[in-house]
C-alpha cells in the first residue's frame, strides 16, 4: 500500500497509532490535530494507523508528525513530548506480544543472570525491526551496549542537523527497557546519527543502572519536563 508517491519505507500502523494516543494524552486532542494538520496528514491518518501490527505507516508521516511537534511546542519538545509519548507508546505497541511475554519469563527465571539486559535489547530489537524497515546490530564494549540502526525511522529524511534528533528512537528502547524490567533504571543516548551526516543512527545503554545520586539530581530523565510526564 502506497499512501504518499515515493514513500519506501513503512513501519507498524500499532506503533504510530500508540504514539499518537500517548501524545493525545500528554498535549490533549486538539493539540494533536492541529500537528497532523499542519504536518498534512489528517486526511490519511486512519488509512495508515493500524490495531494490528501490519506495516501500513510510512517514515515519513512520523517524521513529518515530530517536526510539527518541535515547531509547535520548541525545540525542547523532541526530548520531552517526543522522547515521553514514544516511550510510553512501547506498552500498547508490544505489550501483549508473544515475544514480550517469554522475555518477561525468562527474566522472572533468571534474576541473576548477566545477561538479563542484553537479552531485552535484543528482544527490543527484534521486535522494533519486525515492526519497521529498520535493521539493527547490537555490539558490546565494556561499559555499553551499542545499538546500530539503519534506515532508523525517527529521522528518515532529515538531514544538516548539528546534533542527534532521534529522541523517538530513545523513548522507545528506554520504554522497552522500562517495561522488561518493571523499573526505569538504564540510561539511553543517542551516539551518532544519520541527521547529523552520520552513516547510521547509533544508540547506547549503559549496563550499569542509575546510581543513587543520579536518581537524587534527576539526570535521569530529560530535566525539562515533570516528574509526571516522564
Ligand atoms: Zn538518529
Amino acid at each position: 500500500m502506497s499512501v504518499m508517491p515515493g514513500s519506501d519505507m513503512y513501519f507498524s500502523g500499532k506503533i504510530l497509532l500508540s504514539y499518537l494516543n500517548e501524545l493525545v494524552s500528554l498535549v490533549g486532542e486538539k493539540s494533536v490535530i492541529m500537528i497532523l494538520k499542519r504536518s498534512g496528514w489528517i486526511d490519511h491518518v486512519r488509512k495508515i494507523v493500524n490495531t494490528r501490527h501490519e506495516k501500513t505507516a510510512p517514515y515519513e508521516a512520523l517524521v513529518d508528525i515530530n517536526q510539527q511537534v518541535e515547531e509547535i511546542f520548541g525545540n525542547t519538545a523532541l526530548k520531552t513530548l517526543v522522547y515521553s509519548s514514544a516511550k510510553r507508546s512501547f506498552a500498547s505497541s508490544f505489550g501483549g506480544t508473544e515475544v514480550v511475554r517469554d522475555t518477561l519469563h525468562w527474566l522472572h527465571k533468571n534474576t541473576e543472570s548477566t545477561l538479563r539486559l542484553r537479552v531485552s535489547l535484543e528482544t527490543i530489537s527484534h521486535l522494533l525491526q519486525a515492526s519497521s524497515d529498520q535493521k539493527i546490530k547490537i555490539e558490546e564494549s565494556s561499559s555499553h551496549y551499542h545499538l546500530t540502526i539503519q534506515q532508523c525511522v525517527a529521522c528518515w529524511g532529515v538531514h544538516g542537523k548539528s546534533s542527534p534528533v532521534c529522541f523517538y528512537t530513545v523513548g522507545m528502547i528506554r520504554g522497552g527497557l522500562h517495561y522488561l524490567f518493571g523499573r526505569d533504571e538504564y540510561p539511553v543516548q543517542e551516539l551518532a546519527c544519520s541527521a547529523t551526516g552520520d552513516k547510521a543512527c547509533e544508540f547506547i545503554v549503559r549496563k550499569f543502572p542509575f546510581s543513587v545520586n543520579e536518581k537524587g539530581s534527576g539526570k535521569t530523565g530529560f530535566l525539562t519536563l515533570p516528574p509526571h510526564l516522564r
